[in-house]
């Protein structure tokens, strides 16, 4: 039985795989993982099926004369290396983007693809950080200085504020809510839709998509206008605080004017806002359903003040700091190329946070050459065409490029267009260390390969294989990924040995809290800022409170319903694994949920056909009656290659901050055909 954690999403929980001859032939949950204990959820059950999978690639391919054929990894990697080499002569090396996908992560992987873009020479090294999770830790360290997770194991309240936690990317395992239960906690959940952790909350705000903003200066005006924030905390601590006191308790941000915009009875709001006042500690938890929307950063920045003014920051039970540990950052062994990337122009927040580019402006470039030409993309563990909005744009773009290398454990939906696919194992083939953060964890994990690569090889050898052929054999002198992560671990004095005889888990630090009160918060002023000098230097406004939040939306006739897009499924990972047969019987093909009486009005009965129209496209699936969401509101899965929810979402409504596109607060219409 060997030990290792699971990638079939970021979350790395914790499992113990059984061998015969050689050949993993069972696995459980790792009870001593300090996050999962045990649990697995149905992904991390079927990691066998995907280790097994006939889908897999089982050799390279590269394109001749039009067609994709198999080849062997000499020819492959030398006609990668020439056809790299060929863009970087004719156009310079910034023609080049690096797309780094959900399937391989955002570390170690992530190192070794930004160390090749930065030997190339191309500042475009991109990821799925622009469209997912980082304008939500923009939104905290532009006015915290840092990340906040919520202690839910040691809270009395908690709020899950616009994530499904059951079902997605961030999943926490049940048994978490049911312990807070237990202990007579409460749980508030905000979203259009009663999800299952919807389902279990002591209250349920179903709120019209994108009136977050709205509701949480609803739920201040009641804390402030009821003196319950935390008085002593916020007078040392808060920057800005009486210009928005000021603001926030006028009566225009009551919860009676915000009703009929967010959908939330006031009474409702004012019961919410005093318990999570009144309840000491409190915690919330912000997911992507408050990212994906037109002011997504300065709704999520009302949302943090929230947290730190009623004294929640850095407290058992509240919303935790837990800082990463200093390793070897391999990333750019050479100075940053002179051109800027992609992006920068319009979200240079974005991109001097990242330090990379914005990659929803990639379609752009290589469409209209602006503001430089790209020509060509390698993409790893990633399928922008059905994950990126404005599907029909982005497959355009996909097209036209000169060369496209797509890098994946199977033929994704995108390798169609590719030049070369090159084949990358599974986890359980690879080794590979992982932080804890987001979980509260002081630990840095191991994903321990537990058999050599059937098929394929570790990402991090393809990246290391692939600079040897360009000539930058200098910078990558890692023979394995034992000796890269030797390196990458080097200044805590740790090593892959170190590793495995810790079983895998390694704490650099113990927990400490209220960790500011010894140098303050990492921010300009040293406080938490309403008011954000970063944001004022940048030139973009510095108060969370944009003067036109009350606008009403723009509705129409044509449009008359809300649409919400891009919720995951649990038995998915965006387009993942739809080719396993177990995960694929529990949701086999595209639905969309309506209301049934809503399904009425147009003459819609389940499992019924219809057409989805907005102003951006339309597409056809089958209707599912539920009552678990608004009347007023559809709701479209991603992820469906026959059914694509990003047809639908238009690339040019972005947040003007986080370049964050809009996908959850758009308008359709329905029609049975
Ligand atoms: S949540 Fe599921 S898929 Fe993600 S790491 Fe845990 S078991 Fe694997």
């Amino acid at each position: 039985m060997i030990s290792t954690i699971c990638r079939m999403c970021p979350q790395g929980c914790g499992l113990e795989v059984t061998l015969e001859n050689g050949t993993p032939v069972s696995l459980k949950g790792s009870k001593d993982h300090p996050y999962s204990k045990g649990w697995l959820c149905p992904k991390g059950r079927a990691a066998l099926d995907l280790f097994h999978s006939p889908h897999r690639l089982s050799s390279p391919l590269i394109r001749k004369e039009g067609e994709l054929g198999s080849v062997e990894w000499e020819e492959a990697l030398n006609f990668s290396a020439e056809r790299l080499q060929r863009l970087r002569d004719l156009y310079g090396p910034q023609s080049l983007a690096i797309y780094q996908g959900e399937g391989i992560g955002h570390q170690e992987i992530k190192y070794y693809m930004k160390r090749f873009a930065n030997v190339y020479g191309t500042p475009n090294f991109m990821g799925v950080g622009s469209i997912c999770n980082a304008a939500r830790t923009m939104a905290d360290t532009i006015t915290l200085g840092g990340v906040t997770k919520p202690d839910i194991a040691n809270t009395h309240l908690l709020i899950i504020w616009g994530a499904n936690p059951f079902a997605s990317n961030e999943p926490f395992p049940p048994k978490e809510i049911s312990q807070l239960k237990k202990r007579g906690g409460k749980l508030v959940v905000v979203d259009p839709r009663r999800t299952e952790v919807a389902s279990k909350a002591d209250v349920h705000l179903a709120i019209k998509p994108g009136r977050d903003e709205i509701l949480i200066l609803n739920m201040l005006h009641v804390i402030l206008g009821e003196d319950l924030w935390d008085k002593e905390f916020t007078e040392k601590w808060v920057n800005g605080f009486r210009r928005f006191h000021e603001t926030v308790v006028e009566d225009r941000y009551s919860p009676e004017n915000g009703e009929a915009l967010t959908g939330i009875p006031s009474d409702s709001v004012r019961q919410v806002a005093r318990s999570y006042a009144k309840t000491k500690p409190a915690c919330i938890s912000m997911g992507n359903g408050l990212e994906h929307h037109s002011f997504g950063i300065s709704t999520m920045r009302l949302l943090v003040i929230m947290k730190a003014i009623m004294g929640n920051l850095d407290v058992p039970g509240g919303d935790l700091f837990t800082p990463r540990p200093k390793l070897k950052d391999m990333t750019t062994p050479l100075p940053e190329p002179s051109i800027p990337p992609l992006g920068s122009e319009e979200f240079r927040l974005f991109c001097q946070w990242r330090k990379e580019a914005r990659a929803l402006s990639l379609p752009k470039a290589i469409l209209e050459e602006e503001p430089y030409p790209i020509k060509g993309l390698i993409i790893a563990g990633g399928n922008p065409s059905l994950e990126w909005p404005n599907s029909s744009q982005t497959r355009e773009a996909l097209e036209k490029l000169e060369f496209l290398m797509v890098i994946d454990v199977v033929r994704s939906p995108d390798s169609q267009y590719a030049d070369a696919i090159l084949p990358a194992c599974t986890f359980l083939e690879r080794d590979e260390h992982q932080m804890n953060v987001y979980q509260n964890l002081h630990n840095i994990t191991f994903r321990r390969r537990v058999v050599e690569p059937a098929h394929g090889l570790p990402d991090q050898m393809i990246w290391v294989k692939l600079a040897h052929k360009m000539g930058f054999g200098e910078y990558f002198p890692w023979q394995n990924c034992e000796e890269g992560i030797d390196h990458i671990l080097s200044p805590l004095g740790v090593t892959y040995r170190d590793l495995v005889s810790k079983g895998g888990i390694y704490e650099y630090e113990k927990r400490r809290y209220k960790k500011y009160e010894d140098q303050g918060f990492p921010t300009p002023s040293g406080k938490v800022e309403i008011y954000s000098e970063r944001l004022n230097r940048l030139g973009y406004d510095p108060s969370p409170i944009r003067e036109d939040a009350h606008q009403k939306a723009d509705e129409s006739d044509q449009f008359p319903l809300h649409l919400t897009t891009g919720g995951n499924l649990l038995c998915y990972l965006h387009w993942q694994f739809r080719y396993i047969p177990k995960l694929r019987k529990m949701a086999p093909e595209p639905l969309f949920e309506i209301y049934p009486n809503t399904a009425l009005q147009y003459g819609l009965s389940e499992g019924e056909m219809a057409e989805i129209q907005t102003k951006n496209g339309k597409i056809q699936l089958k209707a599912h009656l539920t009552d678990d969401i608004r009347p007023d509101t559809i709701h479209i899965p991603q992820g469906w290659e026959d059914a694509c929810a990003n047809e639908l979402t238009p690339s040019d409504d972005t947040d003007p901050i986080s370049g964050f596109p809009n996908l959850k607060s758009l308008r359709c219409s329905v029609r049975k055909i």
